[in-house]
């Protein structure tokens, strides 16, 4: 079991609940997370809240109410603030998170965007909000019979406008085509979530779930910061991940890192040849 991902049962429930709020509010537009908030009477303030949180559901007097860090953004509409507003309303939505918040006995929940929580709540807020932003029939008509690519990935999220992250995170949930995330900071693994049908399921890290030192992201933390930058490199099932099979040595993947330099991160796709 990955700590960093939820069981993929939990994960059909909670793309289902999206969905079918999805089409039953948006059914021939994109969603608009801002204006399901007002559909469910949930009012909302955009301010700078400095660096506390990305977003926050509150319960108080009898109403709910989602503050939304307008720090580093530009305006309400950008990918980053839908995918905080979609992850509060899922606090909302989520009864296991909706009833300790109304009974007094959970905090208000502060959220950040930047997928860095191992907590079992925001792991789940997270993957409803990319459900809700990229409804799983949807996000299967528009990648039926792609080839999978680093741009069918930034095209989804230019069409659902939402994060390359968040497009990753739906997408390896049901896409069409295993892949494997990798987040890292200071050239140790964050995080890292698999597509359930992904043939390597542990990575062959160096001591201190560092980073492996022959990857394209090694080259950034280990060689001065080299960036690869829009585009794919070859890398080698041994590269990467724990090997079991004499035939899996010399297995070619693709690596694509994404750098952050504002979250101060590292992220790698990896897909077969
Ligand atoms: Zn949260």
């Amino acid at each position: 079991m990955n700590k960093y991902d939820i069981p993929t049962l939990r994960k059909e429930e909670l793309s289902d609940l999206a969905e079918h709020i999805a089409d039953t509010y948006f059914p021939d537009t994109l969603v608009c997370p801002h204006k399901l908030a007002k559909i469910y009477g949930i009012s909302s303030s955009f301010e700078d809240y400095g660096d506390a949180f990305d977003g926050l559901l509150e319960f108080k007097e009898g109403k709910f109410h989602i503050y939304v860090n307008s720090k580093r953004v530009k305006h309400i509409y950008q990918a980053r603030v839908r995918f905080t507003m979609a992850h509060e309303i899922g606090h909302y939505i989520i009864d296991e998170h909706r009833n300790p918040l109304m009974k007094g006995l959970a905090p208000s929940h502060s959220s950040f965007s930047n997928f860095s929580s191992d907590n079992e709540v925001e792991l789940e807020a997270d993957f409803f909000a990319s459900s809700l932003l990229l409804p799983a029939s949807r996000l299967k008509k528009e990648i039926h019979k792609k080839k999978f690519s680093f741009t069918l990935i930034e095209a989804l999220s230019a069409k659902f406008q939402t994060s390359v992250t968040a497009t990753l995170l739906k997408f390896a949930s049901i896409g069409n085509h295993p892949i494997m995330i990798v987040c890292m900071i200071n050239s140790r693994i964050k995080w890292f979530k698999y597509s359930h049908d992904f043939p390597f399921k542990y990575i062959e890290t160096m001591p201190g779930f560092k980073v492996p030192e022959f990857s394209s992201a090694g080259q950034y933390f280990y060689e001065n910061g080299i960036k690869n930058v829009d585009s794919s490199e070859i890398v080698f099932a041994e590269d990467w991940f724990r090997i079991r099979n004499k035939e899996d040595v010399r297995r070619q993947f693709y690596e694509h890192c994404i750098y952050s330099d504002k979250n101060k991160f590292v992220m790698s796709i990896i897909w077969e040849k």
